[in-house]
This record gives C-alpha cells, sequence and structure tokens, in this order.
C-alpha cells in the first residue's frame, strides 16, 4: 500500500484530501490535528496507515496495526444538517460500514455493540468516534476504524480479552487492503445520506450480534446490566428485556453473551 496505489483506488469516491503515512502515532490524533488547522480539512478528508504505533480503542484501550497487514483510517466527517440530529448514530454509521464492504465479500459479520465488528464471533475490527465541538455545536468528527486484514495483523490472543481473526483468516485467500478500504467509505457514503431514515436503524440492528440471547452489558461498574438482546433504540441505544419482561435501554457498555445463560 502506498499513496499513488490508495489514490488510484479510491478516485471513484467523493472524498476530501489523502494524507498517508508509512508509520503513525495514531490516525485518529493526526485527523484531529489535521482537522484542527487554519484551513482545516475538507469533509471527507482521509488519513491512512500502514502501520500504528499508538492505535486507540475506547477507554484508553490499545488497537494493534501491524506493519504491511492491517488496515487503520480515519475519516473526517463535517458538521452538517443530516449529521447533526443523528450524532448517536455515528458509530452505526461505521460499523454498518465495515460489516457491508465484508457481506459484499462473502463474509457473515455481526456487529458487536457498540464498535466492534466479528466474524465467526471474533473481532476483526475496531471503531473509534472521537467528536469536535466550538461551544455546544458540533464541528466535526472523526471515525477512526481498525480491520485486520492479513492473518499477520492479528495480534497475539494473551494480549487480548476477545478473540480476533483477520479477513484473510475467514476469507482463505488475502484480500486487497485499498479495495477493502474503498469499498468501507463507498458504504459510508451511502448510509451517511441516509442516516436519519428508519431504513438505517434497520439495516444495522440486521447486523447485531446476540439478537434474542441473553447478553450482559457493563458500563463502568462491575455490576452488569442483563437481559434479552431486542435491538435499537433510535438513537442507536440497546434495548434489553430483563427477567421482568421489562424493557431497559442501555447507552453505553461492552456487550457479551452471559455465560450461563
Ligand atoms: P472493546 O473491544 O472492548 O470495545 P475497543 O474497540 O476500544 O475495545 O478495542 C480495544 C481492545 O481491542 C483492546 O483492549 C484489545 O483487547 C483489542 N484489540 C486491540 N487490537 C486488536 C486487533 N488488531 N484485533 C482485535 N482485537 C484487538
Amino acid at each position: 500500500m502506498n499513496e499513488t496505489s490508495l489514490k488510484k483506488v479510491l478516485s471513484k469516491l467523493k472524498l476530501g484530501s489523502l494524507r498517508y503515512f508509512d508509520s503513525i502515532g495514531s490516525t485518529n490524533d493526526e485527523a484531529l490535528a489535521w482537522a484542527a488547522t487554519e484551513g482545516g480539512a475538507a469533509d471527507l478528508s482521509l488519513v491512512v496507515a500502514d502501520e500504528q504505533t499508538q492505535g486507540r480503542g475506547r477507554l484508553n484501550r490499545k488497537w494493534f496495526t501491524p506493519k504491511g497487514s492491517a488496515l487503520a483510517f480515519s475519516l473526517i466527517l463535517r458538521s452538517s444538517e443530516t449529521l447533526r440530529p443523528n450524532l448517536s448514530r455515528t458509530v452505526g454509521l461505521a460499523a454498518l460500514s465495515v460489516a457491508e464492504s465484508c457481506s459484499k465479500n462473502g463474509l457473515t459479520p455481526s456487529i458487536k455493540w457498540p464498535n466492534d465488528i466479528l466474524l465467526n464471533g471474533k473481532k476483526v475490527a475496531g471503531i473509534l468516534v472521537e467528536t469536535v465541538w466550538s461551544g455546544d455545536e458540533l464541528d466535526l468528527l472523526v471515525i477512526g476504524v481498525g480491520i485486520n486484514v492479513l492473518k499477520s495483523s492479528v495480534p497475539p490472543a494473551d494480549l487480548l480479552q476477545f478473540p480476533a481473526t483477520s479477513l484473510e483468516d475467514e476469507l482463505g485467500t488475502p484480500p486487497n487492503r485499498e479495495e477493502v478500504l474503498s469499498s468501507i467509505l463507498e458504504a459510508l457514503i451511502h448510509w451517511r445520506a441516509r442516516m436519519g431514515t428508519d431504513e438505517f436503524i434497520k439495516a444495522w440492528e440486521n447486523q447485531l450480534a446476540f439478537r434474542g440471547q441473553q447478553v450482559q452489558t457493563f458500563a463502568g461498574t462491575d455490576v452488569p446490566v442483563v437481559g434479552e438482546l431486542l435491538g435499537l433504540e433510535p438513537d442507536g441505544s440497546l434495548r434489553l428485556l430483563d427477567k421482568h419482561r421489562k424493557s431497559i435501554v442501555v447507552r453505553f457498555g461492552d456487550v457479551s453473551l452471559r455465560p450461563d445463560a
């Protein structure tokens, strides 16, 4: 992967500018710094790196992006009439786009709410959305995506709390990283224009992992919220049904299957 090959593959999409790095700390940090400069970065500007040395997940967790095998990119979305009222759907926009690109390759993805993409119950991609505000007005947001493309991008199991896989492991052949990136961005541009629709929530909900199963969600405390995973609220929160058949809404947290269910 290099800047020329990327530009060629991405030329059919209406993107902003591109910054490519052989190695970088974090593509999200670069995108946030770029967007903050005089003149900033246009809507749909993209940072891509072959390697991240300080890749970030949520809550200061680390995201591994070894050289030559993974895809790490951050996309800058400027605030707009469509985005502002649908801000809470942004993680879904990214997750749905990654999932659709996997489906196009013949795979069967699922979204482990809110921000992970699974193949065969193992994590293949993670998403980190960060927002920038001017006072209480949204200025822009950055969608960071890390995907394990080739087998060698999968971190050693002892570094992970959750099993991981790669597109190559699941497909049996090595996909082209630029093509994967292009198909995710194409899906994202498609769905961004439809973020406010019911069709968007339905498409996102249809890809959710563990639907109809007993799950536990942890959000900052040791006490999980447990229940059957029903689906999504219009704002992208998770809807569970507890053992008293009462509906519970979970806005933030980590969801996993209940081991004893
Ligand atoms: P979570 O999966 O808990 O929501 P994040 O999406 O923020 O957390 O991702 C960070 C976590 O993902 C790390 O704590 C690590 O366990 C795991 N991880 C880091 N890099 C990779 C990778 N390349 N593939 C799969 N899992 C990873």
